[in-house]
């Protein structure tokens, strides 16, 4: 039951979320059978009231209560500013993955399962990128004496890139083909879903979960005192 309470905590989640959750006895790593799973949910976390039912998703039973007007504009506050530099960050992940802020986004995508798994698809496939780059630095360094060296970059300045000779050719273009693979398959919905996000946001939807940075602000249900 805890390691299904603590995915709650971290965010509301779909039936095939919870299904997929891990449990380690023993050493060694199962899921929670189905009959399990409904059982927890329903006899022991719904009929206690820690959780429930809203639409397709099972919520925590604080999410599920209202913010009061203080703490909603703390929340709508909190998740444009990490939202806003998300937005840049994404495009270095190794630069700035251990950032407070970025940390904390991360923790509230956990909220947000399927932007969640894009961006761990992401940064593993950034950082296959970037170590390509580091390692080329040398070659690359001559083309681009004056900016920095990520495939952001050298995407964005590729026709700089003018080889001289096959080796060179040749790094040009596996940079170009897994950037391109990349930026279609990985990059552009992540990209759209965070966009999705700001939609949310405009329309007064705030990030789900919460994070290190937000654990702080206490949500109070409305009518009751801290
Ligand atoms: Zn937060």
């Amino acid at each position: 039951m805890k390691y299904i309470i603590e995915a709650l905590r971290e965010g509301k989640k779909t039936w095939s979320d919870l299904k997929q959750i891990k449990i380690k006895t023993n050493g060694s790593e199962k899921n929670v059978p189905e009959r399990t799973l409904d059982r927890i949910l329903k006899e022991n976390l719904e009929f206690w009231g820690l959780a429930k039912k809203e639409d397709d998703f099972w919520v925590w039973y604080q999410y599920s209560k209202k913010l009061t007007k203080h703490n909603y504009d703390l929340a709508m506050n909190h998740s444009r500013i990490l939202l806003t530099g998300f937005h840049m960050s994404v495009y270095n992940t190794d630069k700035y993955s251990q950032e407070k802020e970025y940390v904390a986004m991360k923790e509230h995508l956990k909220g947000h399962s399927e932007i969640y798994q894009e961006l761990t698809k992401y940064e593993k496939d950034f950082t296959k990128m970037n170590t390509k780059v580091k390692q080329n630095e040398g070659v690359l360094k001559k083309f681009f004496p004056n900016l920095p060296l990520d495939p952001f970059t050298i995407h964005e300045h590729r026709n700089d890139f003018k080889p001289t000779t096959l080796e060179e050719e040749k790094l040009k273009d596996e940079l170009e083909k897994e950037f391109d693979k990349f930026y279609w398959a990985i990059y552009t919905p992540l990209k759209s879903d965070l966009n999705s996000l700001d939609i949310d946001l405009t329309h007064g939807k705030p990030l789900e979960g919460k994070c290190s940075l937000c654990r702080n602000v206490e949500i109070i249900e409305e009518g009751v005192k801290p």
